[in-house]
């Protein structure tokens, strides 16, 4: 049996942009209280040290994807995957967070009781398995798979004489100097990869199924690089990052209300940057409307330039086989490939695969109700980050931080040691935890926890009405249950 060999207030697992965001908000808040971040990589980072193929870049602003408390100073405002990974490692180092990270250490359990009113976490490092106990567990293992991406079989790919990569697992030494390159996919991945890989590549294709939204966006926000030369970062920073939001949010809001008008406006825009005659209802023009896909974001229309001076090419079909050199489609033409890349999109997984149980039950999640897209109903002492789908990740990363702050202030003050959401409302119906329609979210959605159809249940995709219930709102607002120990089993406080 394994014996717990320490105990920390609170434990943060995963060292991405969300958990270094966390550690900072707690330490910050409670320079006293003692915590750790469990990493099961060897590497600060996440998503931004993982993912390394050419160009890899973000595709929202970083002055809404930066933290709140630590401005964006680059005069990219969409970065590269380089600079936001140094932006992380940089506010870790700054902050000595970095000396609290576990590297290695995969956790793989978590089991709370109420008795003890702690969690007793299991990792495993280097093969062996480690426990730690906490009083509050704060998971930050952001959403997908890291050891494999969705890979779609496709026919005949056995026989293929050139280079199959997927994004996921870059070769750091793969040549495409010359080459013939088919890009499969139409994401944010996809249309970052192919103006990249054209700089180099003898020609580069992107074969998708269906269209996407693209919109270009200048690479530099010059309002935020004027505003900073003028106030200096700290102060040009909230007016900047306000402005995104604002800006982003009547994007979305028009989206969901008028979507004709975006339609006709991104049809406009895309018919501009591409050549006279272009096909754009073919390859630009979606099915579905605006914002029930993440629309992808071009910086100064870098895949509109690529395709105008003939680097790169966009191919609306299917993959009917692969074949010794290339691909053959439905409609019975050829694409010639030396590589091609799968950019066929990611494998969710929730809280980074961890099992939970309370009190020796098993937690299923599907059967929890994420309480303010953030907590779980029935489980006690325990926050989650998962970011908005519309809007930049960190806007809703540090809402739940200054969440999870209030609360543990709040519990402090009371005297309790236990809290918990708890859903005992039988008018609330069951919502999907992330209601958008892109396929690796279909593909997995059954195995999340889901959303309810009222407060706090309900998934909040807007920052500022987040906002208000996270940062302002009551934390004793009937839902949660608080408890003291070793009152365990029963709530001190009924909801009214
Ligand atoms: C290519 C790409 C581009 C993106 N671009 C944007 C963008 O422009 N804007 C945006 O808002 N979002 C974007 N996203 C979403 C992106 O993932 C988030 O912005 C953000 O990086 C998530 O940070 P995170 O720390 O929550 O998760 P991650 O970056 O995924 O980090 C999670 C960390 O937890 C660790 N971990 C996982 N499971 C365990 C475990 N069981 N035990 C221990 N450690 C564990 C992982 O190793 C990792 O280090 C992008 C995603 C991808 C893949």
């Amino acid at each position: 049996m394994t014996v717990p060999t320490e105990h920390v207030d609170v434990l943060i697992i995963g060292a991405g942009l969300s958990g270094i965001g966390a550690a900072h908000h707690l330490q910050s808040a409670f320079p006293d209280r003692t915590y750790a971040i469990l990493e099961a990589r060897d590497a600060i980072g996440g998503t931004w040290d993982l993912f390394r193929y050419p160009g890899v870049r973000s595709d929202s602003d970083m002055h809404t994807l930066g933290y709140r408390f630590r401005p964006w100073t680059q005069a990219k405002a969409i970065a590269d995957g380089p600079a936001i990974l140094r932006y992380i490692r940089d506010t870790a180092a700054e902050a000595g967070i970095d000396r609290r990270i576990r590297f290695g250490y995969r956790a793989v359990r978590a089991a709370w009781s109420t008795q003890d009113a702690r969690w007793t976490v299991t990792a495993v490092h280097r093969g062996e398995p480690v426990q730690l106990t906490t009083n509050f567990l704060y998971v930050c293992t952001g959403y997908y798979h890291y050891d494999t991406g969705h890979a779609p079989h496709f026919p005949g790919i056995d026989r293929f004489g050139g280079t199959v990569v997927h994004p996921q697992h870059w070769p750091a030494n793969l040549d495409h100097a010359g080459k013939k390159v088919v890009v499969i996919g139409s994401g944010a991945t996809a249309v970052t990869l192919v103006p990249a890989m054209a700089d180099r590549a003898a020609h580069v294709t992107m074969l998708q199924r269906s269209p996407t939204y693209i919109m270009s966006l200048p690479a530099e926000d010059a309002i935020a690089n004027r505003l900073r030369r003028m106030l200096g970062a700290r102060r040009a920073y909230p007016i900047v990052r306000w402005k995104n939001v604002v800006l982003g949010t009547l994007i979305y809001q028009l989206s969901r209300r008028r979507p004709g008008i975006l339609r006709s406006l991104i049809r406009r825009a895309a018919i501009r940057q591409l050549p006279a005659g272009y096909d754009v209802d073919t390859h630009f023009k979606p099915r579905y409307q605006p914002w029930d896909q993440r629309l992808c974001l071009v910086p100064d229309g870098d895949l509109f330039t690529a395709i105008c001076q003939g680097r790169a090419s966009v191919v609306t079909d299917r993959i009917a086989e692969f074949t010794g050199t290339g691909l053959r489609l439905e409609s019975g033409a050829e694409l010639a490939a030396d590589i091609v890349v799968t950019a066929t999109g990611l494998r969710l997984l929730a809280l980074g695969g961890i099992r939970l149980a309370v009190d020796g039950r098993e937690v299923e999640l599907p059967e929890t109700m994420a309480y303010k897209g953030m907590m779980l109903s029935g489980v006690p002492n325990f926050a989650f980050t998962v970011g908005y789908t519309n809007a930049s990740w960190t806007l809703k990363a540090d809402l739940v931080s200054e969440y999870v702050v209030r609360l543990l202030r709040y519990l402090d003050a009371n005297g309790y040691h236990q809290c918990v959401p708890t859903n005992d409302d039988p008018t609330v119906t069951e919502r999907p935890l992330l209601d958008f329609q892109a396929g690796y979210v279909l593909r997995s959605i059954d195995e999340f926890p889901k959303a309810g159809s009222r407060p706090p249940w309900q998934l909040g995709m807007s920052y500022a009405h987040d906002l208000l219930k996270l940062r302002h709102g009551p934390i004793d607002d009937g839902a949660m249950r608080f408890s003291r120990r070793p009152l365990s089993h029963k709530a001190v406080r009924q909801p009214a």
